[in-house]
């Protein structure tokens, strides 16, 4: 599985010569092989590489096995390099040329889709799951003592009926004597995994009692809750989990993107556009960038400190140095701030952003 590691040994990787990188969404409930491949070619055509169109069209006929929903390719036959990852997620059909990998949609499934639990819960325990890129990475059951829901509430339990009230108290126990089995459990496997955001699949009652029982920390981590049965199949919770994970992943980077927008407007802690936010980014002030997924823009970099700036200018005004001419300002940036441990949010589809010039930034100060 594609790791967090190998995104490291990419965003290091850097070469004399231009690298092709190809997206391919080849999701066999969604294309057949044959439009794939029709779509990659056309994709190509506007590529003049052709060492690594052959490298990648030569991959895509004899080696891929068709069964992944996404494909990802970087070649640059001049470097050496040539480098394929398949992924049980659908990626948008894009191909791009630079001095380096593109890795704004790679960036975004890492971020959308790794680091994430789902809980099923019911009375008696849960069960849960941790997936990565879309497949189910891990899980670990809790069974605690067993509810017969019969009997519990008012009605099998007639008032002034010797044992009744007893009944119901006793079921009251067992209920909370599961929950905390069932939280200890939870906060070890969450732990454990690096969980970063938990959705809870149940009856609305179980999910609100397994809910209000775990800790403040991971309370703040839950992002969806679903209904489900404890008995649903893997590649249900998957399904079901994949949907929530986009959907979180956008509400998110859109109240950022809005965010960003009203820190700027009132001259705060936000910048919008290329020029601001690559200022930011050089003086390490940006905690969040917020970037449009196929935003590109030639530029200018510092030979010297490394200053990306999207004027020409005649020399650095942080150490004096010359420019060179990039064509990929805009991945530039992306690592840059990565590498200042800005977070960076990878946006697709967002109106908002794309009037603000398709980059921008929430301040550290
Ligand atoms: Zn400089």
């Amino acid at each position: 599985m594609f790791s967090e590691k190998d995104l490291q040994v990419l965003l290091d990787y850097s070469a004399e010569s231009q690298i092709l990188s190809v997206y391919l969404n080849t999701d066999p409930t969604k294309t057949s092989t044959e439009a794939a491949k029709l779509k990659l070619r056309n994709a190509l055509k506007t590529i003049d590489l052709p060492e690594d169109i052959q490298a990648v069209e030569d991959y895509v006929n004899l080696e891929y096995d068709w069964s992944a929903k996404g494909l990802v390719v970087f070649s640059s036959k001049k470097e050496g390099l040539f480098e394929a990852h398949q992924f049980n997620l659908p990626v948008p059909t894009r191909v791009f040329v630079g001095e380096r990998p593109m890795l704004r949609p790679l960036i975004r499934l890492i971020d959308t889709f790794t680091g994430w639990s789902v809980a099923l819960v019911d009375m008696q325990g849960a069960r849960f799951s941790s997936f990565d890129f879309g497949e189910l990475d891990k899980s670990r059951s809790v069974s605690g003592e067993e509810v017969k829901q019969a009997k519990r509430g008012g009605g099998n339990a007639m008032p002034g009926r010797m044992g009744g009230a007893d009944a119901s108290g006793k079921i009251e126990n067992i209920i909370d004597q599961n929950i905390k089995e069932v939280i200890d459990i939870a906060v070890d496997f969450f732990t454990k995994h690096r969980i970063r955001r938990i959705m809870i699949g149940g009856t609305e009652e179980n999910i609100a009692r397994f809910r209000e029982a775990l800790p403040k920390s991971w309370q703040s981590l839950v992002v969806g809750q679903f209904p489900m049965h404890m008995n649903a199949s893997d590649s249900e919770v998957l399904a079901q989990a994949t949907e929530e994970a986009l959907a979180a992943q956008q509400k998110q980077t859109r109240a950022l993107v809005t965010q960003a927008i009203t820190l700027a407007a009132k001259g705060g802690q936000g910048v919008i556009g290329l020029i601001d936010t690559l200022n930011a980014i050089h003086e390490g002030r940006l905690k969040t960038l917020l970037v449009s997924q196929e935003y590109e823009e030639h530029g200018f970099r510092c030979k010297g400190c490394g200053y990306l700036s999207g004027q020409r200018l005649d020399s650095c005004p942080f150490c004096g140095a010359q420019f060179e001419e990039i064509d990929t300002a805009v991945e530039m940036a992306v690592r840059q701030a990565l590498r200042n441990s800005a977070e960076v949010k990878v946006v697709v589809d967002d109106e908002h952003l794309a009037k603000a010039g398709n980059i921008a930034g929430i301040l550290r100060y």
